[in-house]
């Protein structure tokens, strides 16, 4: 499989260049150049697997020539293995129509560790195949770093650097990336706020002489790997429902397009799918733009679901390409107006194909919290905020004909223990295998808002680590 940049002016690669090349140069995504597509027989035939064999079996038509089915097998296996939960994407029926599909059992209790557990993997397996090695650094402000450094913790061809800023995260959310007792993990604080991180990330990436000595990589949701990782969960879904011979819908709670994009996909490869329902909190872009073709950034508010407190969804360019059938200079246009007007005129042709599949809903703080309270009333169902407004927007989902709505679930409630508190006055407990998060050893460095301090400290831990 060969991929090609939304923006048309990046060499194609294959799955192995995709995966370490993150952002294509001239700022597109990759795109996969075919959808590999099956026929009912052949998603009947996917029935009942365990689900790292599910997941190598759909991922694989994407992988291509760089993976062999074989090693991609083994590759799942061991991604998936510490998840704390059997089926590793199990199901719960809330309702008479409506399911939660909880994805949330791996090791940072979010859904993050489905695509980033996997990556790591691929990672390690590409690196070793081409003798290389990275040093891996991004910024966070809660979920994405724990997720990373689990992902790559102990892989010996990968050094990773995370910022998160000082003081600006949950004592659970830091304690998940500072007790990881491993020396190829670099945790800076940073004194400053999350968007100093991003902009100390985007100015490492910038000094083309350190990014060259560093070998800098991302991880973050722009990579396809991540959505080709998270596609295998919808299929397993859609299979437990009925599918290929019963449609379904899915309700997803969204931030960064990722999540919701890999069902798209899941559903282009011809998995029955009559609706994609998105679900937002005040940051709400999407949802306006599926009311109302408008696609104007606002600033970003803080929330009760911080994992979706976000203004640009750098996903949708991967929805946008399709919808203006694939065409990069249309594409490529208005990503550049958006960028410098704040505002996306998105043809009417592409906004009507959008709305015909995609439904949306906002919630404010006191609307997620008045869900979380009505979801446990009703249900029994203890959803932490993400996941609740998932579920909320499948409940008012208007669909076509009567269909299963399959909820996604994407972070367990203890992680957001002082929201689920509030609204249902029950205080979910830390599963037992992380009570040791709260008295761990903490390891970080501290560093000034300034590039050339954070860089001096990159490279004397890569030096040192590279020692040992
Ligand atoms: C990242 C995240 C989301 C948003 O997912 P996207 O792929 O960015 O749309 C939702 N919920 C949780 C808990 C997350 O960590």
């Amino acid at each position: 499989m060969r991929y090609f940049s939304t923006r048309g002016q990046a060499e194609p690669r294959d799955f192995g260049g995709v995966l370490l090349a993150g952002l294509a140069e001239d700022g597109g995504l990759f795109m996969p150049e075919s959808w590999p597509e099956r026929s009912a027989a052949e998603w009947r035939a996917l029935r009942d697997l365990p689900y790292a064999e599910l997941a190598a079996q759909v991922m694989h038509p994407f992988v291509g020539e760089t993976i062999s089915l074989d090693v991609l097998r083994g590759l799942c296996e061991r991604a998936y293995a510490g998840f704390n939960h059997p089926a590793r994407v199990p199901m719960v029926q809330l309702d008479s129509g409506l399911w939660v599909q909880e994805l949330f059992h791996g090791p940072t209790l979010a859904f993050k560790d489905m695509a980033l557990q996997l990556l790591g993997q691929l990672f390690e397996h590409v690196l070793t195949e081409r003798n290389e090695t990275v040093t891996i650094v991004g910024a966070t402000s809660g979920d994405t770093g724990s997720a990373a450094i689990e992902a790559c913790r102990d892989r010996s061809r990968i050094k990773i650097a995370i910022l998160h800023p000082e003081g600006r995260t949950s004592e659970v959310q830091r304690r998940q990336m500072t007790t990881v007792d491993a020396s190829n993990v670099f945790n800076i604080a940073v004194d400053g706020t999350f968007d100093d991180c991003q902009d100390m990330v985007k100015g490492l990436f910038a000094d083309t002489a350190f990014r060259g000595d560093m070998k800098l990589t991302a991880v973050n949701s722009i990579n396809w790997a991540r959505i080709a990782a998270q596609i295998p969960y919808y299929v397993a879904a859609a299979l437990a429902m009925g599918a290929p011979d019963r449609e379904v819908a899915f309700a997803v709670p969204t931030g960064n397009f990722g999540n919701v994009l890999a069902a798209w996909a899941a559903r282009r490869m011809g998995l029955p799918v009559s609706k994609l329902i998105i679900g937002s909190n005040r940051n709400d872009i999407l949802t306006r733009f599926l009311a109302a073709n408008d696609m104007t950034a606002k600033g970003v508010a803080p929330s009760l679901s911080p994992s979706m407190d976000i203004q640009v969804s750098s996903n949708f360019e991967r929805l946008l390409f399709e919808l203006v059938d694939r065409d990069p200079t249309v594409t490529a246009q208005l990503m550049q107006d958006f960028r410098k007007t704040g505002h996306m005129p998105v043809p009417d042709a592409a906004w009507k194909k959008a709305t015909a599949l995609f439904q949306g809903l906002a919630l404010s703080d006191a609307e997620t919290s008045a869900a979380i309270r009505q979801i446990h009333d009703t249900t029994g169902y203890l959803a932490d905020p993400h996941s609740a407004i998932g579920i909320a927007a499948g409940q008012a989902a208007k669909l076509p004909a009567p269909a299963p709505v399959i909820a996604m679930a994407t972070a367990h409630p203890a992680k957001f223990p002082d929201a689920v508190e509030a609204a249902t006055g029950i205080r979910p407990s830390l599963p037992p295998h992380l009570a040791h998060l709260m008295t761990g050893e903490e390891r970080l460095t501290r560093a000034p808002n300034d590039l050339a301090s954070v860089e001096s400290l990159i490279r004397a831990f890569v030096g040192r680590n590279d020692q040992l």
